[in-house]
Protein backbone atom coordinates (compact mmCIF):
# COMPACT_ATOMS: atom_id res chain seq x y z
CA UNK A 1 0.00 0.00 0.00
CA UNK A 2 0.91 3.94 -0.72
CA UNK A 3 1.49 5.40 2.49
CA UNK A 4 0.00 9.15 2.05
CA UNK A 5 2.42 11.89 2.74
CA UNK A 6 1.02 12.94 5.93
CA UNK A 7 1.22 10.01 7.36
CA UNK A 8 4.80 9.29 6.92
CA UNK A 9 5.34 13.24 7.76
CA UNK A 10 3.80 12.37 11.53
CA UNK A 11 6.21 8.94 11.22
CA UNK A 12 8.72 11.14 10.66
CA UNK A 13 7.67 13.76 13.01
CA UNK A 14 6.95 10.60 16.03
CA UNK A 15 10.64 9.90 15.50
CA UNK A 16 12.11 13.17 15.82
CA UNK A 17 10.21 13.56 19.27
CA UNK A 18 11.29 10.32 20.36
CA UNK A 19 15.02 11.92 19.26
CA UNK A 20 16.24 9.71 16.77
CA UNK A 21 19.05 11.21 15.23
CA UNK A 22 19.30 10.84 11.27
CA UNK A 23 22.05 8.19 11.87
CA UNK A 24 20.03 6.26 13.66
CA UNK A 25 17.11 6.77 10.83
CA UNK A 26 19.41 5.29 8.48
CA UNK A 27 20.65 2.14 9.95
CA UNK A 28 17.44 0.93 10.84
CA UNK A 29 16.23 1.93 7.20
CA UNK A 30 19.01 0.29 5.34
CA UNK A 31 18.44 -3.86 5.30
CA UNK A 32 14.76 -3.16 4.72
CA UNK A 33 14.60 -0.64 2.00
CA UNK A 34 14.71 -1.71 -1.22
CA UNK A 35 13.79 1.53 -3.28
CA UNK A 36 12.85 5.31 -2.49
CA UNK A 37 9.31 6.13 -0.62
CA UNK A 38 6.41 5.90 -3.16
CA UNK A 39 5.61 9.68 -3.40
CA UNK A 40 2.07 10.01 -3.79
CA UNK A 41 0.33 12.95 -6.44
CA UNK A 42 -3.18 13.25 -7.32
CA UNK A 43 -3.91 11.73 -10.95
CA UNK A 44 -7.07 14.12 -10.62
CA UNK A 45 -4.72 17.05 -11.01
CA UNK A 46 -2.75 15.78 -13.69
CA UNK A 47 -5.63 15.02 -15.88
CA UNK A 48 -6.87 18.38 -15.95
CA UNK A 49 -3.19 19.18 -17.73
CA UNK A 50 -3.41 16.45 -19.91
CA UNK A 51 -6.95 17.15 -21.28
CA UNK A 52 -5.00 20.41 -22.88
CA UNK A 53 -5.78 20.50 -26.63
CA UNK A 54 -2.31 20.31 -28.74
CA UNK A 55 -2.77 20.80 -32.60
CA UNK A 56 0.14 20.21 -35.07
CA UNK A 57 2.64 18.55 -33.04
CA UNK A 58 2.42 15.23 -31.17
CA UNK A 59 4.81 13.71 -28.86
CA UNK A 60 7.04 10.94 -29.26
CA UNK A 61 7.96 8.70 -26.35
CA UNK A 62 11.50 6.82 -27.70
CA UNK A 63 11.88 3.68 -25.98
CA UNK A 64 15.19 1.76 -26.22
CA UNK A 65 16.70 -1.57 -24.40
CA UNK A 66 19.64 -0.73 -21.36
CA UNK A 67 21.99 -2.76 -20.24
CA UNK A 68 19.83 -5.33 -17.80
CA UNK A 69 17.26 -5.93 -20.34
CA UNK A 70 14.81 -2.72 -19.04
CA UNK A 71 13.35 -0.52 -21.23
CA UNK A 72 14.10 3.19 -21.00
CA UNK A 73 12.51 5.82 -22.48
CA UNK A 74 12.40 9.80 -23.26
CA UNK A 75 10.11 12.09 -25.26
CA UNK A 76 10.14 14.76 -27.81
CA UNK A 77 7.92 16.67 -30.20
CA UNK A 78 7.40 15.90 -33.25
CA UNK A 79 4.69 17.10 -36.44
CA UNK A 80 1.57 15.58 -36.26
CA UNK A 81 2.55 15.11 -39.81
CA UNK A 82 5.87 13.21 -39.78
CA UNK A 83 4.93 10.69 -36.69
CA UNK A 84 6.42 7.71 -39.19
CA UNK A 85 8.64 5.17 -39.13
CA UNK A 86 10.42 6.69 -42.16
CA UNK A 87 10.20 10.26 -40.92
CA UNK A 88 10.89 10.08 -37.21
CA UNK A 89 14.63 11.24 -36.61
CA UNK A 90 17.21 9.20 -34.68
CA UNK A 91 17.79 10.43 -31.78
CA UNK A 92 20.68 10.20 -29.25
CA UNK A 93 20.88 9.30 -24.93
CA UNK A 94 23.57 9.53 -22.42
CA UNK A 95 24.64 6.05 -22.56
CA UNK A 96 27.18 6.82 -19.40
CA UNK A 97 24.19 6.54 -17.40
CA UNK A 98 22.62 3.08 -18.51
CA UNK A 99 26.66 1.07 -18.59
CA UNK A 100 26.42 1.28 -22.50
CA UNK A 101 28.56 4.46 -23.19
CA UNK A 102 31.87 5.92 -21.74
CA UNK A 103 31.28 9.16 -20.07
CA UNK A 104 34.05 10.58 -23.08
CA UNK A 105 31.99 9.34 -25.61
CA UNK A 106 28.83 8.94 -24.21
CA UNK A 107 26.28 8.85 -26.91
CA UNK A 108 24.23 6.02 -27.77
CA UNK A 109 22.37 6.53 -31.50
CA UNK A 110 19.02 5.50 -31.34
CA UNK A 111 16.99 4.15 -34.77
CA UNK A 112 13.19 4.51 -34.98
CA UNK A 113 12.10 0.56 -36.01
CA UNK A 114 8.35 0.33 -35.04
CA UNK A 115 5.60 2.67 -34.00
CA UNK A 116 2.65 2.09 -31.36
CA UNK A 117 -0.09 4.29 -30.33
CA UNK A 118 0.62 5.88 -26.48
CA UNK A 119 -1.69 4.50 -23.95
CA UNK A 120 -0.62 6.50 -21.27
CA UNK A 121 -0.79 9.71 -23.12
CA UNK A 122 -3.70 8.61 -25.43
CA UNK A 123 -4.70 11.19 -28.60
CA UNK A 124 -2.40 11.12 -31.37
CA UNK A 125 1.18 10.57 -29.60
CA UNK A 126 2.75 7.77 -30.10
CA UNK A 127 5.48 4.91 -28.60
CA UNK A 128 8.50 4.86 -30.60
CA UNK A 129 10.64 1.44 -30.19
CA UNK A 130 13.94 1.99 -31.32
CA UNK A 131 17.07 0.35 -31.34
CA UNK A 132 21.01 1.53 -30.13
CA UNK A 133 24.23 2.37 -32.33
CA UNK A 134 27.36 3.53 -31.59
CA UNK A 135 28.27 7.12 -33.09
CA UNK A 136 30.55 4.92 -35.89
CA UNK A 137 27.16 3.04 -37.06
CA UNK A 138 27.63 -0.23 -35.35
CA UNK A 139 24.82 -1.56 -33.06
CA UNK A 140 25.42 -2.43 -28.99
CA UNK A 141 26.33 -5.16 -27.91
CA UNK A 142 22.88 -5.80 -26.25
CA UNK A 143 21.05 -4.80 -29.61
CA UNK A 144 20.01 -8.24 -30.85
CA UNK A 145 17.25 -6.78 -33.11
CA UNK A 146 20.25 -6.31 -35.92
CA UNK A 147 21.20 -10.08 -35.68
CA UNK A 148 17.10 -10.76 -35.77
CA UNK A 149 16.60 -9.15 -38.31
CA UNK A 150 19.60 -10.60 -40.96
CA UNK A 151 17.96 -13.95 -39.52
CA UNK A 152 14.84 -13.16 -41.42
CA UNK A 153 15.86 -11.57 -44.17
CA UNK A 154 15.31 -12.89 -47.65
CA UNK A 155 13.48 -16.30 -45.78
CA UNK A 156 9.59 -14.05 -46.25
CA UNK A 157 8.55 -17.14 -47.89
CA UNK A 158 8.79 -19.27 -44.39
CA UNK A 159 6.08 -16.77 -42.76
CA UNK A 160 7.15 -17.03 -39.05
CA UNK A 161 4.37 -16.10 -37.08
CA UNK A 162 4.83 -16.23 -33.30
CA UNK A 163 2.87 -16.67 -30.33
CA UNK A 164 4.59 -15.23 -27.06
CA UNK A 165 3.49 -15.65 -23.33
CA UNK A 166 4.67 -13.62 -21.26
CA UNK A 167 4.67 -14.77 -17.32
CA UNK A 168 5.68 -11.96 -14.85
CA UNK A 169 5.45 -11.72 -11.13
CA UNK A 170 3.90 -9.41 -8.98
CA UNK A 171 5.72 -7.72 -5.93
CA UNK A 172 4.76 -5.04 -2.71
CA UNK A 173 7.49 -2.41 -2.98
CA UNK A 174 9.23 -3.84 -0.45
CA UNK A 175 10.30 -6.30 -3.26
CA UNK A 176 10.10 -9.32 -0.98
CA UNK A 177 6.45 -9.77 -0.65
CA UNK A 178 4.94 -11.52 -4.17
CA UNK A 179 1.09 -9.64 -4.29
CA UNK A 180 -1.48 -10.75 -2.06
CA UNK A 181 0.91 -12.91 -0.05
CA UNK A 182 0.69 -12.38 3.99
CA UNK A 183 4.36 -10.50 4.96
CA UNK A 184 7.03 -13.33 5.91
CA UNK A 185 4.42 -16.02 5.27
CA UNK A 186 3.58 -18.04 2.54
CA UNK A 187 -0.04 -18.56 1.23
CA UNK A 188 -1.83 -21.78 0.82
CA UNK A 189 -0.45 -24.51 -1.61
CA UNK A 190 -0.60 -23.46 -5.54
CA UNK A 191 -4.01 -25.43 -7.22
CA UNK A 192 -6.86 -22.33 -6.52
CA UNK A 193 -4.83 -19.44 -7.98
CA UNK A 194 -4.75 -20.36 -11.97
CA UNK A 195 -7.00 -18.92 -13.91
CA UNK A 196 -8.94 -18.36 -10.20
CA UNK A 197 -11.94 -16.01 -8.90
CA UNK A 198 -12.38 -14.68 -5.72
CA UNK A 199 -10.60 -12.23 -3.57
CA UNK A 200 -8.69 -15.13 -1.75
CA UNK A 201 -7.06 -15.94 -4.66
CA UNK A 202 -6.53 -13.54 -7.44
CA UNK A 203 -4.08 -10.78 -6.69
CA UNK A 204 -3.53 -7.73 -9.13
CA UNK A 205 -6.32 -8.51 -11.39
CA UNK A 206 -6.70 -4.57 -12.15
CA UNK A 207 -2.68 -4.64 -13.19
CA UNK A 208 -4.09 -7.68 -15.79
CA UNK A 209 -7.30 -6.11 -16.97
CA UNK A 210 -5.24 -2.42 -17.49
CA UNK A 211 -2.62 -3.67 -19.16
CA UNK A 212 -4.65 -6.00 -21.63
CA UNK A 213 -6.45 -2.67 -22.74
CA UNK A 214 -3.19 -0.57 -22.91
CA UNK A 215 -1.43 -2.90 -25.31
CA UNK A 216 -4.90 -3.21 -27.40
CA UNK A 217 -4.95 0.12 -27.84
CA UNK A 218 -1.31 0.52 -28.59
CA UNK A 219 -1.58 -1.61 -31.82
CA UNK A 220 0.50 -4.44 -30.12
CA UNK A 221 -1.40 -8.28 -31.13
CA UNK A 222 -2.09 -8.92 -27.68
CA UNK A 223 -3.81 -12.21 -27.66
CA UNK A 224 -5.27 -12.99 -24.25
CA UNK A 225 -4.35 -13.03 -20.68
CA UNK A 226 -4.89 -15.21 -17.77
CA UNK A 227 -4.21 -15.77 -13.72
CA UNK A 228 -1.22 -17.87 -13.14
CA UNK A 229 -0.46 -21.06 -11.01
CA UNK A 230 1.51 -19.13 -8.20
CA UNK A 231 -0.90 -16.30 -6.65
CA UNK A 232 0.56 -13.19 -7.97
CA UNK A 233 1.87 -14.04 -10.98
CA UNK A 234 -0.03 -13.39 -14.19
CA UNK A 235 0.13 -14.23 -18.30
CA UNK A 236 -0.66 -12.47 -21.42
CA UNK A 237 0.07 -13.68 -25.07
CA UNK A 238 1.10 -11.37 -27.57
CA UNK A 239 0.57 -13.06 -31.28
CA UNK A 240 0.11 -14.00 -33.40
CA UNK A 241 2.71 -11.90 -34.68
CA UNK A 242 5.07 -12.64 -37.88
CA UNK A 243 9.10 -12.52 -38.08
CA UNK A 244 10.54 -9.38 -36.35
CA UNK A 245 7.05 -7.44 -35.27
CA UNK A 246 6.91 -10.80 -32.46
CA UNK A 247 9.89 -9.65 -30.30
CA UNK A 248 9.30 -5.77 -31.07
CA UNK A 249 5.77 -5.79 -29.50
CA UNK A 250 6.95 -8.20 -26.75
CA UNK A 251 9.15 -5.09 -25.56
CA UNK A 252 6.96 -2.84 -26.15
CA UNK A 253 4.69 -4.87 -24.21
CA UNK A 254 6.89 -5.09 -21.16
CA UNK A 255 6.83 -1.42 -21.16
CA UNK A 256 3.86 -0.98 -21.16
CA UNK A 257 3.18 -3.43 -18.23
CA UNK A 258 6.12 -1.85 -15.96
CA UNK A 259 4.45 1.53 -17.11
CA UNK A 260 1.02 -0.01 -15.78
CA UNK A 261 2.84 -1.60 -12.19
CA UNK A 262 4.00 1.79 -11.73
CA UNK A 263 0.53 3.76 -11.91
CA UNK A 264 -0.71 1.05 -9.81
CA UNK A 265 2.55 1.37 -7.21
CA UNK A 266 3.15 -2.22 -7.67
CA UNK A 267 6.52 -4.02 -8.50
CA UNK A 268 6.68 -6.58 -11.31
CA UNK A 269 9.84 -8.86 -12.48
CA UNK A 270 10.65 -11.32 -15.42
CA UNK A 271 13.04 -13.06 -12.41
CA UNK A 272 12.09 -17.34 -13.69
CA UNK A 273 11.91 -18.15 -10.29
CA UNK A 274 11.12 -15.48 -8.17
CA UNK A 275 10.38 -17.76 -5.44
CA UNK A 276 12.55 -20.98 -4.65
CA UNK A 277 10.74 -23.97 -3.29
CA UNK A 278 7.10 -25.47 -4.26
CA UNK A 279 5.79 -22.40 -6.24
CA UNK A 280 5.93 -22.13 -9.97
CA UNK A 281 8.25 -20.19 -11.87
CA UNK A 282 7.62 -17.74 -14.70
CA UNK A 283 8.43 -18.55 -18.44
CA UNK A 284 8.22 -17.15 -22.30
CA UNK A 285 6.83 -20.10 -23.98
CA UNK A 286 7.34 -19.44 -27.52
CA UNK A 287 4.90 -20.93 -29.97
CA UNK A 288 6.17 -20.66 -33.07
CA UNK A 289 4.78 -22.03 -36.89
CA UNK A 290 6.10 -21.81 -40.34
CA UNK A 291 4.16 -21.37 -43.21
CA UNK A 292 4.68 -25.35 -44.20
CA UNK A 293 3.61 -26.33 -40.84
CA UNK A 294 0.38 -24.59 -41.07
CA UNK A 295 -0.65 -26.33 -44.19
CA UNK A 296 -2.08 -29.58 -44.53
CA UNK A 297 0.24 -32.41 -43.29
CA UNK A 298 2.19 -29.97 -41.75
CA UNK A 299 3.06 -32.45 -38.52
CA UNK A 300 5.94 -34.03 -40.59
CA UNK A 301 7.61 -30.47 -41.06
CA UNK A 302 6.50 -29.61 -36.98
CA UNK A 303 8.38 -33.02 -36.05
CA UNK A 304 11.43 -32.47 -38.53
CA UNK A 305 11.70 -28.75 -36.69
CA UNK A 306 11.83 -30.22 -33.31
CA UNK A 307 14.66 -32.94 -33.89
CA UNK A 308 16.78 -29.82 -35.09
CA UNK A 309 16.08 -28.20 -32.14
CA UNK A 310 16.71 -31.36 -30.68
CA UNK A 311 20.19 -31.62 -31.72
CA UNK A 312 20.55 -27.74 -30.57
CA UNK A 313 19.14 -27.98 -27.13
CA UNK A 314 22.35 -26.59 -25.62
CA UNK A 315 23.18 -23.60 -27.87
CA UNK A 316 19.09 -22.61 -27.29
CA UNK A 317 19.21 -22.99 -23.77
CA UNK A 318 22.90 -20.89 -22.95
CA UNK A 319 20.63 -18.38 -24.88
CA UNK A 320 16.92 -18.57 -22.92
CA UNK A 321 17.72 -16.64 -20.18
CA UNK A 322 19.38 -15.26 -17.43
CA UNK A 323 18.70 -17.98 -14.25
CA UNK A 324 16.65 -20.28 -16.42
CA UNK A 325 18.07 -23.27 -14.49
CA UNK A 326 16.56 -22.04 -11.53
CA UNK A 327 13.32 -22.19 -12.99
CA UNK A 328 13.98 -25.40 -15.28
CA UNK A 329 14.13 -28.20 -12.66
CA UNK A 330 11.83 -31.05 -14.34
CA UNK A 331 8.88 -30.14 -11.70
CA UNK A 332 6.28 -27.55 -12.02
CA UNK A 333 5.65 -27.65 -15.68
CA UNK A 334 9.02 -27.65 -16.73
CA UNK A 335 11.10 -30.17 -18.56
CA UNK A 336 14.66 -30.33 -16.80
CA UNK A 337 17.45 -28.00 -18.08
CA UNK A 338 19.86 -31.18 -19.23
CA UNK A 339 17.25 -33.38 -21.24
CA UNK A 340 15.53 -32.54 -24.52
CA UNK A 341 11.92 -34.05 -24.77
CA UNK A 342 8.69 -33.57 -26.50
CA UNK A 343 5.36 -34.69 -26.21
CA UNK A 344 1.46 -33.96 -27.47
CA UNK A 345 -0.30 -32.27 -24.68
CA UNK A 346 2.98 -32.71 -22.74
CA UNK A 347 3.80 -30.05 -20.38
CA UNK A 348 6.56 -31.69 -18.66
CA UNK A 349 8.76 -31.50 -22.06
CA UNK A 350 10.81 -28.89 -23.43
CA UNK A 351 9.09 -28.57 -26.70
CA UNK A 352 4.68 -29.24 -26.87
CA UNK A 353 2.79 -30.35 -29.94
CA UNK A 354 -0.82 -28.91 -29.11
CA UNK A 355 -3.55 -31.90 -29.04
CA UNK A 356 -4.85 -29.41 -32.02
CA UNK A 357 -1.95 -30.19 -34.10
CA UNK A 358 -2.47 -34.17 -33.23
CA UNK A 359 -6.71 -33.43 -34.41
CA UNK A 360 -5.63 -31.23 -37.76
CA UNK A 361 -2.26 -32.92 -38.90
CA UNK A 362 -0.79 -29.26 -39.11
CA UNK A 363 -0.33 -26.01 -36.77
CA UNK A 364 2.90 -24.84 -34.41
CA UNK A 365 4.95 -26.12 -31.96
CA UNK A 366 5.51 -24.73 -28.56
CA UNK A 367 9.16 -24.33 -27.02
CA UNK A 368 8.30 -24.34 -23.41
CA UNK A 369 11.95 -23.16 -22.44
CA UNK A 370 12.51 -19.57 -23.09
CA UNK A 371 12.42 -18.10 -19.40
CA UNK A 372 10.44 -15.08 -19.08
CA UNK A 373 13.71 -11.99 -18.71
CA UNK A 374 14.48 -13.83 -22.38
CA UNK A 375 15.33 -11.27 -25.13
CA UNK A 376 12.65 -12.21 -27.34
CA UNK A 377 14.53 -11.22 -30.50
CA UNK A 378 17.65 -13.91 -29.36
CA UNK A 379 15.00 -16.14 -29.24
CA UNK A 380 12.80 -15.75 -32.02
CA UNK A 381 15.32 -15.58 -34.52
CA UNK A 382 17.09 -19.02 -33.30
CA UNK A 383 14.02 -20.85 -33.10
CA UNK A 384 13.48 -19.99 -36.73
CA UNK A 385 16.39 -20.38 -37.83
CA UNK A 386 17.17 -23.85 -35.78
CA UNK A 387 13.78 -24.68 -37.12
CA UNK A 388 13.94 -23.61 -40.91
CA UNK A 389 17.81 -24.76 -41.45
CA UNK A 390 17.55 -27.88 -44.58
CA UNK A 391 20.68 -28.96 -43.67
CA UNK A 392 20.50 -28.58 -39.92
CA UNK A 393 21.81 -31.99 -38.09
CA UNK A 394 18.49 -33.63 -36.42
CA UNK A 395 18.54 -35.07 -32.59
CA UNK A 396 16.88 -39.14 -33.19
CA UNK A 397 14.20 -38.90 -30.42
CA UNK A 398 10.79 -40.04 -30.52
CA UNK A 399 7.76 -38.54 -28.57
CA UNK A 400 7.07 -38.83 -24.48
CA UNK A 401 3.24 -39.19 -24.88
CA UNK A 402 1.89 -39.80 -21.82
CA UNK A 403 0.73 -36.32 -20.18
CA UNK A 404 2.28 -36.00 -17.13
CA UNK A 405 0.43 -33.89 -14.15
P1 LIG B 1 -0.97 -22.37 -23.72
O1 LIG B 1 -2.03 -23.37 -24.00
O2 LIG B 1 0.39 -22.94 -23.83
O3 LIG B 1 -1.19 -21.66 -22.41
P2 LIG B 1 -1.65 -19.81 -24.95
O4 LIG B 1 -3.07 -19.84 -25.37
O5 LIG B 1 -1.33 -19.09 -23.69
O6 LIG B 1 -1.08 -21.32 -24.91
O7 LIG B 1 -0.75 -19.14 -26.07
C1 LIG B 1 -0.67 -19.62 -27.36
C2 LIG B 1 -0.18 -18.52 -28.28
O8 LIG B 1 0.14 -19.08 -29.53
C3 LIG B 1 -1.20 -17.43 -28.53
O9 LIG B 1 -0.59 -16.16 -28.52
C4 LIG B 1 -1.68 -17.76 -29.93
O10 LIG B 1 -2.13 -16.60 -30.62
C5 LIG B 1 -0.42 -18.28 -30.56
N1 LIG B 1 -0.64 -19.10 -31.76
C6 LIG B 1 -1.79 -19.70 -32.17
N2 LIG B 1 -1.61 -20.31 -33.36
C7 LIG B 1 -0.31 -20.11 -33.70
C8 LIG B 1 0.49 -20.49 -34.81
N3 LIG B 1 -0.01 -21.21 -35.82
N4 LIG B 1 1.78 -20.09 -34.83
C9 LIG B 1 2.30 -19.41 -33.81
N5 LIG B 1 1.60 -18.99 -32.76
C10 LIG B 1 0.31 -19.35 -32.69
MN1 LIG C 1 -0.48 -19.78 -21.83
MN1 LIG D 1 1.48 -19.91 -18.38
MN1 LIG E 1 2.23 -22.36 -22.90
Amino acid sequence: MVRSLPVVASLIGAADAFQLTSLHRTQSRQPAVAMAEAVEMDPLVLSKYMALPVEGKIQAEYLWLDADGDVRSKCRTVAANKATVDQLPDWNYDGSSTGQAPGDDSEVIIKPRAIFKDPFRGGDNILVLTDTYTPAGDPLPTNKRVAAVDAFEGKTDEEPWYGLEQEYTLFNLDKITPLGWPQGGYPGPQGPYYCGAGADRSYGRAISEAHYKACLYSGIEISGTNAEVMPGQWEYQVGPSKGIDAADELWVSRYILQRVCEDFQVHVTLDPKPISGDWNGAGCHTNFSTKKMRAAGGRTEIEKAIRRLGARHAQHISAYGEGNERRLTGLHETASINDFSYGVANRGCSIRIPRSVEADDCGYLEDRRPSSNCDPYVVTAMVFETCTNEKGEELDIKPKNQAMA
